[in-house]
């Protein structure tokens, strides 16, 4: 893992006390069965759908936000050179030697993305950003980064979690005080984003949106799916940037 001193403390895009709870949790990152259990189910899901539309073997790509790098990792499964960035080094450490153990290289690294996109403008044909946006103090800001990040006809992945009473009810309520699915605290209302706020910062950094797709839980069958048509509570956004600038 290569250590990047960050620009300036006031200038970095993170909040602190959002590191703090990856941090505390990262030692548990590849237990199936533990807090972490909802990304390893909805990995397989996300990362089939990345696929299909970018075509990963062969690709350079970057995951923004990696954690402990169950997308990376998994995204270089598929045959992508990948570089795996995030702001907790906890989890970064994590990552690193899940892919000692499992012998899936990913380069992983403790940098922002603003910082990244500065010293590797257009160097990636994927860059995705899974369940992170709703972490960060200025998510515009992380898509200007991502959307730096892609080259001329790449793409930009990202999903969140939108912000209207059903959300609050079923990603906060449901999953974390109900079904226990995520720690309580895990995800602060305010920081929910809308699909159309989503989108509205991908168009002002140049990117065009492709598609934009559900993700359901049901609690019965305790299974997530992709769904075409409800992006009201999980959702997962594919933009991709013009060929051609201006
Ligand atoms: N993207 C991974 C992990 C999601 S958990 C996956 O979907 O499997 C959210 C991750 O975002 C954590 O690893 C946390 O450390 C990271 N994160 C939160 N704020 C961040 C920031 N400002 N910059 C970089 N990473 C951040």
């Amino acid at each position: 893992m290569t250590e990047s001193s960050p620009t300036t403390a006031s200038a970095l895009n993170a909040d602190p006390a959002e590191l703090a709870k990856f941090q505390a949790l990262a030692a548990r990152w590849w237990d199936p069965g533990s807090e972490f259990r909802p990304l390893h189910e909805i990995n397989p899901l996300r990362l089939d759908w990345i696929d299909r539309l970018a075509g990963l073997n062969g690709s350079t790509a970057v995951d923004v936000g990696c954690g402990g790098g169950i997308l990376a990792e998994s995204m270089a499964g598929r045959g992508a050179r990948v570089t795996g960035i995030d702001l907790a080094d906890k989890p970064l450490r994590v990552a690193e030697l899940h892919g000692l153990e499992s012998g899936v290289p990913v380069n992983y690294r403790r940098v922002a993305a603003e910082d990244l996109a500065a010293e590797q403008p257009g160097a990636f044909d994927v860059v995705t950003c899974m369940e992170m946006l709703e972490h960060v103090p200025d998510p515009a800001s992380t898509i200007r980064a991502c959307a730096t990040l892609a080259r001329p006809g790449g793409w930009v992945f990202a999903s969140t979690i939108s912000r209207n009473p059903k959300a609050f009810l079923f990603a906060i309520v449901g999953a974390e005080y109900v079904l226990g699915l995520l720690p309580k605290g895990t995800h602060e209302y305010g920081k929910f984003l809308r699909p159309a706020e989503l989108a509205g910062f991908a168009r002002q950094a140049g990117l065009e949106l492709v598609e934009m797709i559900g993700l359901t839980y049901n609690p019965i069958t305790r299974r997530y799916r992709l769904v075409a048509d409800d992006v009201s509570v999980n959702y997962l956004a594919a933009f991709r940037k013009p060929l051609a600038t201006g």
